[in-house]
């Protein structure tokens, strides 16, 4: 009996590794916010959660296996990364995490593989094309605005407005739209190739970013896994769709 045509293309998610306690051992644990796997399961993709590793020459093995990839919030990325030394300020860094996304996003970019980066994911996608971040808002920018939102729910929180031509405008509309906002970084200098596609409205942060000649490279700072509204879901619809047409693209 033949198996019916399922399209559904494979989304790798980077995970957070935690150093869990169990049973009196200290054992570290990789983790991925159900909110992420639920987005891109709605969505119509069919998720694999991706440990971090070592070995980092398998990377373009790994992608030859998936059809796109999704970079999921989390720790600071490394200072050392974009040439600097950590401020007061910073918060957990990871670095074999950072080794390995950064290994993902340049591999990715180079196949034409669907990248679609959310908070941590967005800036380490700038950072790994060298671009580099504000390692806190507080205290590197004259932001008079709080991006670390404290309301009870994941609802939004400030507005950005979209930039006319984007990717992201012809997804979510000209705007401004309502984001959350979970974030003490935020991207500084755009990567060459990459440009800011929204910018906070209050304090003019960049609050997105793409490559207009990928087929989908695209980093938002707010958490669109977290809120149901059609932005968040046509995100997530023109990723799984940017990903469906590469797999079907690499198997003819
Ligand atoms: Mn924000």
């Amino acid at each position: 009996m033949v198996a019916a045509m399922d399209d559904r293309p494979v989304i790798a998610l980077t995970s957070r590794t935690l150093p869990l306690r169990a049973t009196g051992k200290s054992r570290p644990t990789e983790t991925v916010a159900r909110s992420y796997i639920e987005a891109v399961e709605a969505a119509g993709g069919e998720v694999w959660l991706l440990p971090n590793r070592d070995d980092l020459d398998r990377v373009p093995t790994l992608l030859d296996r998936v059809d796109g990839i999704m970079l999921t919030g989390g720790d600071d990325p490394h200072p050392h990364l974009f040439g600097e030394e950590p401020l007061v300020g910073i918060d957990l860094v990871d670095e074999r995490r950072d080794r390995f996304e950064i290994a993902l996003v340049n591999a990715a970019r180079e196949g034409g593989t669907a990248v679609f980066g959310v908070c941590r994911g967005m800036q380490l996608m700038n950072v790994a094309l060298g671009g580099d971040i504000y390692q806190d808002i507080a205290r590197q920018t004259d932001s008079r605005i709080q991006h670390t939102q404290s309301r009870v729910d994941d609802g939004p929180w400030h507005r950005v407005g979209i930039a006319a031509g984007s990717r992201l405008e012809a997804l979510v509309g000209s705007g401004p739209i309502a984001v959350n906002s979970f974030h003490h970084q935020a991207c500084r200098r755009v990567a060459a190739g990459l440009v800011a596609s929204a910018i906070c409205v209050e304090d003019g942060l960049i609050e997105a970013i793409e490559d207009p000649e990928a087929a989908f490279f695209l980093g938002v700072q707010w958490h669109p896994e977290l809120t149901a509204d059609l932005a968040s879901r046509a995100l997530f619809q023109a990723f799984i769709e940017a990903a469906r047409s590469g797999a079907a693209a690499s198997s003819n």
